[in-house]
């Protein structure tokens, strides 16, 4: 095993993954740079619903369903942690997660039975008795009563505070250039000028493709738009994670709700627009007619990174030594964070890697 201890990384992105990643390499003791093009937090990882689950979690690959797994492990602990050491609570809640009128009964148990989670089937009498301000005509549901959420726009800010007295965050600092000599990784070339690194992690999300570009080889990273929008209801109105024909509802516990969302391929284009606001309002009336009487409190739009299959891309840059990525992480970014975060760590700091890291290499196939 080697040690890094003292070792110089910039870890470029300050999402989600970009957050957490800092934070993995931090705790070694390595000297860590993050630099931002923005603000952190408030691009795909602020726009997202936070729910602590791959929807229809069956339908997933292998891959993203280990990433999802140990992250639910560690997730309670982690949002205690980001809490008693920052004071902001990023609102971790096992709310559970209705699916209504699932096709795939069948293979819904067989995940469920491999993956130690409880799922059990609800008649619509338990549908009522479960989420009683939920209208509708649909037989069956299955109720995962463990599947939980974050309050995503608080769990990066905590993430922040609590990173900020061990790395150093550099923001409104894009970076342009990877700098590579010889095979090896030296730096980066930002708007402000250069940043030696013998490391350099790429956490780019939706723009990761762009970045590695340059190098010549790009993982199939492209933006996927997501719209959602957010009504103030009560406190308790609804309770639970719906899941209905791709689009879900998600309580939060002041009693904002939000209704999500849209998937566009729309290049970088981060708009909203008015279908997509007609569409997920008709959608949360029909599935909750109390939202009727709840005004739209916001609507917005954030750019996932998509990925084949969406399985990230986590591990070394083949041809330039000291460089790496952990980024399109799709749908799941959230929910995959901490164990994406840990498996990169792992990689970089030639620790025993907490999961099989083969299938998330940048030349592995995927799709
Ligand atoms: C509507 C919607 C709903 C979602 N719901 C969920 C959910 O319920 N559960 C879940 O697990 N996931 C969800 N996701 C997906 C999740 O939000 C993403 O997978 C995750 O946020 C990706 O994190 P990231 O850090 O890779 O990307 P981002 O949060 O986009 O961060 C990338 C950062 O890199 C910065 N950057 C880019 N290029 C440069 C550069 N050249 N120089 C410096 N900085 C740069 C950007 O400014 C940005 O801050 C949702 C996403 C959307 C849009």
């Amino acid at each position: 095993m080697s040690d890094h201890t003292g070792s110089d990384i910039l870890v470029i992105g300050g999402g989600v993954i970009g957050l957490m990643t800092a934070r993995e390499l931090a705790a070694t003791g390595a000297a860590v740079t993050l630099v931002e093009m923005g603000d952190t937090g408030q691009q795909a990882s602020w726009a997202g619903g936070g729910i602590l689950s791959p929807l229809y979690p069956w339908r997933f690959a292998g891959a993203v369903t280990a990433l999802a797994t140990w992250s639910q492990r560690v997730y309670p602990a982690l949002c205690t942690e980001l809490f008693e050491s920052t004071g902001i609570d990023p609102e971790y809640n096992t709310s559970g997660l209705m699916i209504l009128d699932p096709e795939e009964h069948a293979e819904a148990r067989a995940w469920a039975s491999a993956e130690h989670q409880s799922l059990t089937t609800l008649n619509p009498t338990q549908i009522r008795e479960t989420e009683p301000g939920l209208q509708t005509g649909v037989r069956t549901a299955l109720w995962l009563e463990d599947i939980g959420q974050v309050r995503n726009p608080r769990l990066t800010k905590a993430l922040r505070v609590a990173i900020e007295p061990k790395v150093s965050i550099r923001e409104h600092e894009e970076v342009l250039e990877l700098r590579v000599k010889d095979g090896v990784v030296q730096g980066v070339r930002t708007r402000a000028g250069d940043i030696a690194a013998q490391r350099v992690v790429v956490c780019t999300g939706a723009w990761t493709a762009e970045l590695l570009g340059k190098l010549g080889r790009k993982p199939d990273i492209h933006p996927v738009r997501g719209q959602m929008i957010l009504f103030y209801a009560k406190p308790g109105q609804i309770r639970h994670l719906t899941l209905y024909r791709e689009r879900y509802v998600i309580p939060r516990r002041d009693g904002r709700v939000l209704i999500g969302s849209t998937l566009e391929d729309a290049g970088f284009e981060k708009r909203t627009t008015a279908e997509a606001k007609e569409e997920l309002y008709r959608i949360a009336t029909e599935l909750f007619p109390l939202l009727k009487r709840t005004p739209i409190e916001d609507h917005w739009a954030g750019l996932r990174p998509g990925s084949p299959s969406g399985i990230p891309y986590i591990g070394p840059y083949p041809g330039a030594e000291g460089l790496y990525v952990n980024a399109g992480h799709f749908r799941n970014g959230l929910v995959t964070g901490p164990a994406s975060a840990r498996l990169l760590a792992d990689l970089l700091l030639g620790r025993d890697p907490i999961l099989p890291a083969s299938a998330y290499a940048l030349d592995a196939a995927r799709g």
